[in-house]
């Protein structure tokens, strides 16, 4: 019997393992992929756009060169915390399901060698939303040269490449492509991009597409992916765009139906889990959520900055009376 599983190492689950630390409890923490396995996916030699101290988990320092971390910093510095803090860590162990039985929640787990079933009195899900991408629902989408996740802006080098998406992620990667000698089309279905984009992030956008630098289609969707072209519709008029890569950064959303199996009751429309606002557990006794995927989809709501103090509410409330010894 654990007293506490963690599905999702992300810097919140993490920080929750270090709350339940701080109170005698030895928690599994668990992830699909590795330690913060969101950050591995972030564009190599990128920025955090918070600064170190709103970053900090179990009052751990973290120190940067820069004004804000790097991405390599932030790996290393949530590895540090991991190593001093001694949690108990598995990769590549995803959760695949739970029910209550007898008192306690028994968890089906997936990892590389197979399946396997655990017991615990409490079981915190911190499973993000980075995993599961908004997709295009479009032909072509899965095509080897279309991804979801922007990488690095080197490979673009030369080639014509279409990002579709209007928000912080589509622009920067369209700026570093540009940058890095990419021809770059930005897609976007909204009739401008939105007043949520970066304000040192906008004027540098803005005057790219001004001055021709960067292409822009607003109020366009895409209708489908070829090898070499991207085809998009704007009213009446379709438009055939060269494309040797293609970013769909379109947006990410939480595992729902995870929590459905799970059944964690969700707000029809925001997707949003009820959770008590004290312990952030949800309708299923024992079960509680962290981090990003707690508001559903509107998933800028919750980061780094405004989750890592939730593990300090889940293990500082008792235990359900079912599962408490
Ligand atoms: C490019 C980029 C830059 C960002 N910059 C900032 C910033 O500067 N400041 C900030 O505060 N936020 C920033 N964010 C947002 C921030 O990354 C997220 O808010 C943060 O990672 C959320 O943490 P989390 O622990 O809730 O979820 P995540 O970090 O997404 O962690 C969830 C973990 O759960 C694992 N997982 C998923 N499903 C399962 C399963 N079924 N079983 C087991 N494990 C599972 C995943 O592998 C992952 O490691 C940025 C995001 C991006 C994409």
């Amino acid at each position: 019997m654990e007293d506490a599983v963690i599905a999702g190492a992300g810097p919140i689950g993490l920080a929750c393992a270090v709350s339940a630390k701080r109170r005698g409890l030895d928690a599994l923490l668990l992830d699909g992929g590795v330690l913060v396995n969101s950050i591995t996916r972030y564009p190599i030699g990128m920025t955090f756009f918070t600064t170190p101290e709103r970053m900090e988990i179990g009052g751990h320092p973290l120190v940067c060169a820069g004004q804000k971390p790097t991405r390599e910093e932030g790996l290393k510095y949530y590895r540090g915390v991991a190593r001093v803090e001694g949690v108990r860590f598995r990769a590549h162990t995803r959760l695949v399901a739970a029910e209550r039985r007898n008192g306690a929640l028994e968890c089906l787990l997936a990892g590389r060698t197979g399946e396997e079933r655990i017991v615990t009195r409490r079981l915190v899900l911190a499973t993000g939303y980075f995993d599961h991408p908004n997709l295009l629902g479009v032909p072509g989408e899965d095509l080897p040269h279309v991804s979801h996740y922007f990488d690095e802006p080197h490979g673009g080098y030369g080639l014509d490449v279409v990002v579709v998406g209007g928000r912080n992620s589509a622009v920067e990667a369209a700026l570093e492509l540009f940058r890095a000698g990419a021809r770059v089309t930005l897609v976007y279905r909204g009739k401008a991009l939105p007043p949520s984009i970066k304000y040192w992030v906008k004027p540098d956008i803005e005057n790219r597409i001004k001055a021709g630098e960067i292409a822009a289609r607003f109020g366009a969707t895409v209708e489908r992916i070829d090898e070499r072209a991207v085809t998009i519709r704007a009213g009446r008029r379709s438009e055939e765009l060269p494309a040797d890569r293609v970013y769909a950064l379109t947006g990410y959303h939480p595992d729902f139906e995870l929590f459905r199996r799970l059944g964690i009751a969700l707000e029809p429309d925001t997707l949003r889990a009820r959770l008590d606002p004290e312990t952030l557990e949800t309708n299923v006794s024992g079960i509680h959520m962290a981090g990003s995927i707690s508001s559903g989809r509107a998933i800028s709501e919750i980061f780094i900055e405004n989750g890592r103090f939730d593990g300090e509410k889940i293990f500082s409330s008792q235990l359900p009376s079912s599962t408490a010894q």
